[in-house]
């Protein structure tokens, strides 16, 4: 049976400076996080300073597109020559402010693994659905629209965070419970298509994780570690995250 290694990553989103890059690769090396897999998603620009310091490094989307006639877009594989090894892929703000489709991320969950870079697969439901006890018909959604068109052994080489969106950026954490509860219908889901990926899938979650709320949130057995927003932007914050996963 494959381990889970924990892994934190920090969505930095539209944020960051040169500054915080060298603040943040120092403040990871000298707390020497060998037993968690640290990755920092800062935005395009800062993707090279980032890998420069010798942080693990993400971009926050990719185009689904190969290279070509597409003003504004980035090729995934060029993410990957620089040195990126991993991207996300359907992070909620891309869905609900750019209008990024269930087979849209799909095709960009399928040009990052052509190019060699490891997808962070987005998931998560609105306060609405949960209310309308529909976070599990949601997600299955969402899952499928990748392993419809890329099959279940695709998710091999990835990453889930679930994200429920009404905890983004809000300071409501799921509960512990709420979230393994959904952790473990994810894998469960993936273990009834194939055992393998789904025991050594790691599973994400994010949505306000803090200092005082990652170390329960990680203790869960469904739960691999988080994807940070806000608290990523402060070098202590993150760091003492990344401590407790
Ligand atoms: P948050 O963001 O931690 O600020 O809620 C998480 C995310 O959007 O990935």
């Amino acid at each position: 049976m494959k381990l889970r290694k924990k892994m934190v990553a920090g969505n930095w989103k539209m944020n960051g400076s040169v500054e915080l890059v060298n603040q943040m690769a120092n403040a990871v090396k000298a707390a020497e996080l060998d037993n968690v897999d640290v990755v920092v998603f800062p935005p395009f620009p800062l993707l090279s300073n980032a890998i420069n310091t010798g942080l693990n490094v993400g971009s926050q989307t990719v185009s689904h597109e190969e290279a070509g006639a597409f003003t504004g877009e980035v090729d995934a594989s060029l993410v990957y020559e620089l040195g990126c090894k991993y991207t996300l892929v359907g992070h909620s703000e891309r869905r609900s402010l750019y209008g990024e489709s269930d087979s849209l991320i799909a095709k960009k969950f399928a040009r990052a693994q052509s190019s060699q870079l490891i997808p962070i697969l987005c998931v998560g439901e609105t306060e609405q659905e949960r209310e309308q006890d529909l976070t599990e018909s949601v997600i299955s959604k969402q899952l499928d629209a990748v392993i419809d068109d890329l099959g279940v052994v695709s998710l091999d080489k990835s990453v889930i965070a679930y994200e429920p969106v009404w905890a983004i950026g809000t300071g409501k954490t799921a509960t512990p419970e709420q979230a393994q509860q959904v952790h473990q219908f994810i894998r469960t889901k993936i273990a009834a298509l194939d055992a393998d990926v789904a025991q050594s899938l790691i599973i994400l979650y994010g949505g306000s994780v803090n200092e005082s709320s990652s170390e329960l949130l990680f203790a869960q057995p469904d739960i691999d570690g988080g994807l940070v927003g806000g608290a990523s932007l402060k070098p202590d914050s993150f760091v003492s995250i990344c401590q407790s996963a």
